[in-house]
């Protein structure tokens, strides 16, 4: 049974990390000006249309992991995977980067996407063969020579990627990534938090002491969180502007948001965890009557 994060503040590693999130919070909610934020409703109504709010909790929730995923550089990504998507962007930045044009691009680097259907679009892979490298990837950086312009997938280290959150909001539930040393070390360090965290509304509620001007605490996190979201998905220029419209003094860096972050993601664990029991405990009276 998990503890209420007041009934946790015991456990010392637990206390640190509710420390570390109420500083961070604090720090974050000098970012709101003394009249509160402007434009809210409106900023928010134009971050509906980037961005659809069905995606949640999946679109913030990603956000949250690639914030705080550390990737071991082990190579796998561009020396083994084989599906590197290419979305029709994605195709003419690069060309454009390599000074070929798309159609000369895709013939040379990019091959049909192996899911066909609505879901994939017009996003085909990059080409490569069993065993080979991204032909992007140079030996000697041990990174990409495209690196600037990389596919969207890369640089959102797979949690926002399009495919990602499609696939998230289809089978209602967060993808894991096999294989992923990074993917595997943060969610064992979630899974520990998680264990010890009590539910949602105790952990905020021990942090609700803190209320910036207009807006709870838990609101202006997880307003900056979509943002910076917003900002991996499709790139800062896109953020900046509304930024400026809520007079936000500036965006936060990733290291200012991971403190909440953390306690955000061992929540989702949490509710994950939650929602398997309650299916097991669904299930269970059909198992018994089922034929035998
Ligand atoms: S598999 Fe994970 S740890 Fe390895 S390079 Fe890719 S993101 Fe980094
Ligand atoms: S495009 Fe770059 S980052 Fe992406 S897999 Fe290829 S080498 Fe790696």
């Amino acid at each position: 049974m998990g503890r209420t994060v007041s009934e946790s503040a015991g456990d010392p590693e637990i206390r640190q990390i509710v420390e570390d999130a109420r500083t961070a919070l604090l720090a974050l909610s000098c970012l709101v000006p003394a009249g509160g934020l402007r434009e809210l409703d409106r900023v928010i109504e134009d971050m509906e249309e980037m961005i659809s709010e069905d995606f949640e909790p999946y679109f913030s929730g990603n956000a949250a992991f690639h914030l705080l995923a550390i990737c071991q550089r082990c190579g796998r990504c561009c020396l083994e995977e084989m599906e590197v998507a290419l979305s029709d962007q994605d195709a003419r930045r690069i060309a454009e980067f390599l000074g070929i044009s798309r159609k000369s691009f895709l013939h040379r680097f990019s091959r049909p996407h192996t899911i066909a259907g609505p879901l994939v679009g017009s996003a085909r892979l990059i080409r490569k063969e069993e065993g080979e490298a991204c032909p992007f990837f140079d030996q000697e950086l041990f990174g990409c020579r495209v690196h600037q312009v990389k596919p969207q997938v890369c640089r959102a280290a797979f949690y926002l990627s399009k495919m990602n959150l499609l696939t998230c909001k289809r089978d209602r539930q967060f993808n894991r990534f096999s294989g992923c040393q990074a993917d595997a070390q943060m969610h064992d360090r979630l899974a520990e938090v998680a264990g010890i965290l009590g539910n949602d509304a105790d952990l905020w509620a021990d942090l609700s002491t803190i209320s910036p001007p207009g807006i709870s605490g838990q609101g202006l996190f997880q307003l900056l969180l979509r943002l910076k979201g917003m900002e991996i998905y499709f790139g800062a220029d896109r953020v900046k502007p509304l930024v400026r419209r809520l007079r936000i003094a500036r965006m936060p860096d990733d290291d200012e948001l991971r403190p909440l972050a953390r306690l955000y993601a061992a929540s989702l664990i949490r509710r994950e965890w939650q929602k398997e029991k309650n299916q097991t405990r669904q299930q269970r009276p059909r198992l018994d009557g089922g034929e035998k």
